[in-house]
């Protein structure tokens, strides 16, 4: 059995742990244990956050437990008193630890640089407990300024220095410019009154950064009102005040103190070799000279790249406890090469305060939003990978969702929240709908007939358009039945004058055949008793009834072309009067069809989705079981939603179910309601006057016990174990 132990949790020991769990997750022959003091992991590049109270304390701490639940590596609490290397022996005030390997992570601390005065008086930021103790120092001074009546006394209490201008010192500036303006408010106290001051050594700020960023930076901070003084060294500190090394005396209630860091200083006891400011010293593959089995990773360690110390930063921390974890299991299993270390920075980031940041990426210097996306987006890639996606959706909650007083890159834009009580109608509402949507399949049939349901084949009418036609298509209908009359009696009046024309017609021609009957008898009459030739008149006679009749026929047809002309001159006139009717009423017509469907039946995606995707699910599934799945499916969100049980997964089923009726071409715009109210209802909107106010609590318990959770990091709240079956030990 190798036994390989990490002592310190920070950003380097973490990173080591998760390579060596991988590395040895299947060998029972190696085991990996990580001690640190605490029992989370502490997010030290958001500390200035907590002492700046724009975050709430637990936004920067991530339980061990957490980290490595169902991992490899075994977490003890225990703070490190001692390290005997020949022994290969670990001690702390309770228990002692042999290993074999070591990585040592124990970090960095502020250092005094022997000035007098500063351990006693200065505020360090270099620990979760130096966060809060700042946070509480500078409320009580404004408690006791707000109670102060003596100008001068007040005016030094209200003087708040940071001493020292690199990245944790501006970053501290930055909170305290939007901090103390707030304090002012909640005390009474008029903005005026207090002073902020940035005290650096050096002539210029943050010199890791290019002059363009760093002169926006400090060009920032003069508008908001801070005073720097460069070119000014601490000479001493008292209390209450700091002398400055030309002698000028500042009287101030409050000096942070953020001008340096050296190695953590239990490592000098430790028989290991320190190499400069109380760092100890590793060769390349992060070993230390007089033990090859002692590594020394993160801001302890001291190595020279290129003729410059490497970087007290996180991706140093990271990039050296990578190497000594690979040159660990290089040594165990003896694969592979020996690391060594090479190191690879992307660059800069600093908040000035909730709102502003700079950044100096890839060679690429930005101010403003997009540096500080930048930093939230590398902070969620770290949280993403130490504890998976709930962490970063935590801390994105307490950067962003939830953030107080405007304090973030969009203000409190989308900081709202909703009182649960007024989600409890629409949740109520939305489960109706669905039982609905369930009891009327059943109405129509879904869980006998072979062959779909009457309506359609999954999404039923329903009861949102049953009966339910939109005024437009019923004006629309009215208006196409007036017209269909007035087609029919258009054409039944044209019949029947064209009935009456033809009978006029056919009644001259009669009569002018039976004159014409008539004048011949008549005539051979006469020219039998007189003897007189009467044709001549006979055809005279016959001409003129000739053209009597025709002139009777085309005044007929006239008259019946008129009356024609007439009715469908009135037709039109009526449907134009419909038409303008129905027009009125609409104003402009509907500006969406809301009856459509999102996406169109007919289209390739939608037919792709029916006949590839949903035939092939129900090819497997006998057609009556499938509508019965998803009767019932729709029944229980009815049921859950009203009963406020198990609202997350219903409202989560919910929305993929209205997916599926979209994708099948199923779904109408008038139904989109029902996506938008499930995602409003995925916030606990159970809780409130529902049953999983008593389900969540237990359901949480259960789940955070399983394997599943465990892997994927998808815990609510922290992790469960069951009794005796911890890994995780406190012998603090
Ligand atoms: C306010 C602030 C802002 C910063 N901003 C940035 C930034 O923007 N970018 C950047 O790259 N870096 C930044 N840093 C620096 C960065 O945080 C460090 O470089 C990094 O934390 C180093 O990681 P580490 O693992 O070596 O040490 P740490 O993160 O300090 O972890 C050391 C661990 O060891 C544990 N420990 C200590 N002593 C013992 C003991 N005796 N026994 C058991 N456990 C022990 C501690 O509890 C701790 O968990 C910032 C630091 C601060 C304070």
């Amino acid at each position: 059995m190798k036994r390989v132990v990490i002592i310190g949790g920070g950003y380097a020991g973490v990173h080591a742990g998760k390579i060596l769990h991988k590395a040895f997750k299947k060998d029972k022959d190696v085991s990996v244990t990580l001690i640190d003091k605490n029992s989370y992991h502490t997010l030290m590049t958001e500390l200035h956050e907590v002492a700046g109270n724009r975050v709430s304390e637990d936004s920067v701490k991530i339980s061990y437990n957490r980290i490595f639940a169902n991992r490899t590596v075994n977490f003890v609490q225990d703070k490190i008193i001692g390290l005997d290397p020949k022994k290969q022996e670990l001690r702390s005030e309770t228990a002692t630890y042999p290993f074999d390997y070591l990585i040592v992570a124990v970090g960095a601390e502020a250092t005094d640089f022997n000035i007098p005065g500063v351990r006693k008086y200065g505020l360090p930021l270099w620990s979760f407990d130096d966060a809060l103790r700042i946070r509480y120092h500078i409320q009580e001074k404004f408690r006791q300024a707000a109670k102060e009546h003596n100008e001068e006394t007040r005016r030094k209490l209200l003087t708040f220095t940071v001493a020292g201008s690199g990245f944790t010192g501006i970053e501290m500036v930055g909170e305290l410019i939007e901090w103390l303006p707030l304090l002012c408010e909640e005390h009474g106290i008029s903005k005026d009154e207090y002073t902020l001051l940035n005290v650096e050594g050096m002539g210029k700020i943050l010199t890791m950064f290019p002059d363009g960023p760093r002169a926006k930076a400090q060009r920032y901070m003069e508008k908001k009102g801070v005073k720097f003084m460069l070119h000014s060294l601490i000479t001493e500190v008292k209390e209450g005040s700091f002398t400055l090394k030309n002698g000028t005396v500042i009287e101030c209630g409050t000096l942070i103190w953020s001008c340096g860091v050296c190695g953590s200083k239990q490592g000098g006891d430790w028989g290991l070799t320190v190499g400069h400011v109380e760092r100890l010293r590793v060769d390349e593959a992060m070993r230390t000279p007089e033990y090859k089995n002692i590594f020394v990773a993160g801001d302890l360690h001291w190595a020279v790249e290129n003729d410059l110390p490497v970087p007290q930063i996180v991706e140093a921390a990271e990039q050296t406890a990578a190497v000594a974890a690979h040159n660990i299991i290089h040594d165990i299993t003896g694969k592979g090469e020996e690391e060594h270390f090479k190191s690879n920075f992307h660059g800069f980031m600093v908040s000035i305060g909730g709102r502003y940041a700079v950044s100096h990426t890839a060679g690429i210097s930005m101010s403003g939003i997009p540096a500080m996306a930048i930093k939230h987006l590398v902070n969620c890639y770290y949280l993403h990978s130490v504890a998976g996606v709930n962490a970063w959706f935590k801390y994105l909650k307490h950067e962003i969702f939830q953030i107080k007083n405007k304090r973030s890159m969009l203000g409190g834009l989308i900081a709202g929240k909703i009182q649960g009580l007024w989600a409890v109608p629409l949740r109520m509402w939305l489960g109706l709908m669905w039982l609905f949507e369930g009891i009327n399949k059943i109405g129509e049939g879904w869980l006998n007939r072979p062959k779909g349901s009457s309506s359609s084949w999954m999404f039923s009418s329903g009861v949102l358009q049953r009966g339910m036609p939109g005024y437009g298509n019923a004006a629309a209908a009215a208006s196409d039945t007036v017209s269909a009359a007035s087609d029919a009696a258009e054409t039944a009046v044209e019949t029947a004058v064209h009935a009456a024309a033809d009978a006029v017609t056919a009644a001259s021609d009669a009569a002018e055949t039976a004159v014409e009957t008539v004048v011949h008898a008549a005539a051979d009459a006469v020219s039998a008793s007189s003897g007189i030739d009467a044709a001549a008149a006979v055809d005279t006679v016959t001409a003129a009834s000739g053209v009597a009749a025709d002139a009777v026929g085309n005044a007929a047809a006239a008259v019946a072309n008129t009356v024609t002309d007439a009715v469908t001159a009135a037709s039109g006139a009526v449907s134009g009067a419909v038409d303008a009717a129905a027009g009125g009423a609409h104003q402009w017509g509907p500006i969406w069809d809301l009856d459509k469907t999102v996406i169109p039946w007919a289209s390739g995606f939608v037919t792709w989705f029916r006949e590839v995707f949903m035939d092939g699910i129900a090819a497997h599934i006998d057609y009556v079981v499938f509508q019965s799945m998803v009767v019932t499916v729709e029944c229980l969100i009815g049921l859950a939603l009203l009963g406020g049980l198990f609202t997350f997964p219903a409202a989560g089923v919910s929305i993929i179910m209205c997916f599926v009726f979209i994708f099948s071409g199923l779904f109408s715009w008038s139904q989109v309601w029902f996506i938008f109210a499930a995602f409003l209802l995925l916030g606990g909107a159970g809780r409130t006057l529902g049953l999983d106010y008593w389900a969540q609590p237990w359901l949480k318990r259960w789940w955070n016990k399983t394997a599943l959770a465990k892997n994927t990091y998808l815990y609510f709240d922290e992790p469960r174990f069951k009794k005796g079956k911890s890994k995780f030990k406190n012998k603090g």
